[in-house]
């Protein structure tokens, strides 16, 4: 039997088949797009996120040589935070989806901050209060869009994040759900896993909008059987980070991925324990095969692998991504510069939103070698500055980091990341672990697989950086970067949130 795994991003939605051995036997995608109606607004159409969706499933299919008979279950994974509000009779959506980067709502946070809330809303939900989350968003529908409100009330308007959407759409309409994984991205779930009064009272979102919060590995509903000529189960559902700590074997207290693509995304699985930060990284929960809550730290850095772009877009000194590991390591340090890609403000642990991006330490004998190599070793001082918040929150220390997303095939930054922490990092064959996270949640729901041991023997390592750096060098170097970020905050035009 097979598994479909339907992977919504925000560029994209892609679809694989996977086997019994978790190996993708085909696979689609179909382009979504942004609009930006105003300065800092970013939006989708629902309507396109569903067609994309349903194209790359079927294209997947095809690929595969397989029929909707040959699956045995769904998974779905998809962009976090995004808000979708719909007419419940209709199916139609009232407003356009408010991707999870729109800044719409920033006022409005910032007020909640001034108000001194941002410590309440943290112990409740484990959230730094930003716009980045859904529930500012959903109020900002119902106060924009004429009625809503009223009508939301009275239970005639349905909210839910992406994966909502697809499974109601793919249901027919006939389920309205959203998982633990995802719905702790609302600002409005508590970390017992339930909808919170007081968050819901505090945003001004009615409950009878709200979807039924489900479990990350379980059947919620099977997709109409015109969609693809079978009745599918929807099995497994777990927003994109989440999922790909799934689809890196992450199920046990300590194991830890950080997925390096435009921005980085470090998770921690902390067990059944929700640990609440005091470095200012979010408690979020983790999509558990057994239904039963189980918790994560997150840590995001905002610009990663985007600076790559951004030399290769902007400044034109490279022109392919992967070239840049040959070009690092072509000169034996980068001769004292730091590169702190602060271009959208500063995420965990400084949570600065006006610092901006500085290339400090230049000389006439600085090349572009060396520039490109600092933006490489950024990306890599950026994760120690997540992991040294995690272990000091954790109370232990990470014993190996797994690795994945575009940036990960880079293998001087691989090395580089190893040597600065001083920690072995490991790269898995299969770095494609998002859509591979939902397929197995799905698999599990419906017993393709037996439980997470069997997960955990379809994990098999590409190749593992020891470290090499000696602990001296190690540590000059990464003081350099402390005062560089300290030079970039200090710069900033506002100080950092206050929590
Ligand atoms: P996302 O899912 O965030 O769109 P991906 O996981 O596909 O990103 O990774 C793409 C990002 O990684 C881009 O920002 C790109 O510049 C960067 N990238 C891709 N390959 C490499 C490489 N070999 N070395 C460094 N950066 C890379």
């Amino acid at each position: 039997m097979h598994i479909l795994s339907l992977d919504e991003g925000t560029t994209s939605a892609r679809a694989v088949v996977f086997d019994r051995e978790a190996r993708s036997m085909g696979m689609e995608s179909a382009p979504i797009e942004c609009r930006f109606p105003h300065q800092g607004w970013v939006e989708q159409d629902a309507q396109q996120i569903w067609q994309a969706q349903v194209e790359a499933a079927r294209g997947a299919l095809d690929r595969s040589g397989l029929r909707a008979r040959d699956l045995a279950a769904i998974g779905i994974t998809n962009q976090r935070e995004t808000t979708i509000v719909w007419d419940r009779k209709t199916g139609a959506p009232v407003a356009p989806a408010i991707v999870w980067q729109c800044r719409r709502t920033a006022d409005f946070c910032r007020a909640l901050t001034e108000q001194g809330l941002a410590g309440r809303i943290a112990a409740r939900t484990g959230l730094v209060l930003d716009a980045y989350f859904s529930a500012s968003k959903i109020r900002w529908i119902l106060d924009h869009v004429p009625d809503a409100r009223r009508r939301a009330e009275a239970g005639e308007l349905a909210f839910g994040t992406v994966d909502s959407w697809l499974v109601y759409k793919l249901t027919g309409g006939r389920a309205h759900v959203i998982d633990l994984s995802n719905a702790s991205r609302t600002m409005l779930l508590n970390l017992d896993g339930a909808w919170d009064a007081e968050m819901l009272d505090l945003f001004g979102v009615p409950q009878p909008m709200l979807p039924r919060v489900v479990g990350s590995s379980e059947v919620v509903g099977a997709t109409e059987r015109a969609l693809f000529g079978a009745e599918i189960p929807i099995a497994g559902i777990a927003g994109d980070q989440q999922a790909a700590l799934v689809g890196q074997a992450c199920f046990r207290p300590g194991l830890s991925k950080n997925t390096y693509g435009t921005g980085c995304f470090l998770l921690m699985h902390t067990g059944e324990r929700a640990i609440h930060s005091r470095h200012r990284l979010l408690t979020t929960l983790a999509a558990s095969p057994n239904n039963r809550p189980e918790y994560a730290l997150e840590g995001s850095v905002f610009i990663a692998g985007a600076a790559i772009q951004w030399l290769r877009d902007s400044l034109g000194i490279i022109k392919t991504a992967s070239e840049t590991a040959t070009l690092a390591a072509s000169v034996s340090g980068t001769a004292g510069v730091y590169f702190v890609p602060a271009f959208v403000g500063l995420g965990a642990p400084h949570w600065n939103a006006s610092a901006r991006g500085s290339i400090m330490g230049l000389t006439r004998a600085t090349s572009a070698a060396h520039i490109v190599r600092a933006a490489l070793e950024a990306i890599a001082y950026q994760t120690r500055e997540l992991v040294e918040a995690m272990e000091a929150d954790a109370g232990a220390p990470l014993t190996e980091l797994r690795a994945d997303g575009g940036a990960a095939a880079n293998d001087f930054l691989m090395q580089f990341q190893a040597d600065l922490l001083g920690r072995p990092v490991v790269r898995p064959a299969n770095i494609e672990t998002t859509a591979l996270g939902a397929a197995y949640l799905a698999g599990l729901a419906v017993k393709v697989w037996s439980g997470t041991e069997e997960i955990e023997s379809f994990w098999k390592v590409d190749r593992r950086f020891h470290p090499q750096m000696d602990a001296a060098r190690r540590e000059e170097l990464y003081a350099g970067w402390k005062r560089a970020v300290a030079a970039v905050m200090a710069q900033a035009s506002s100080p950092a949130a206050v929590l």
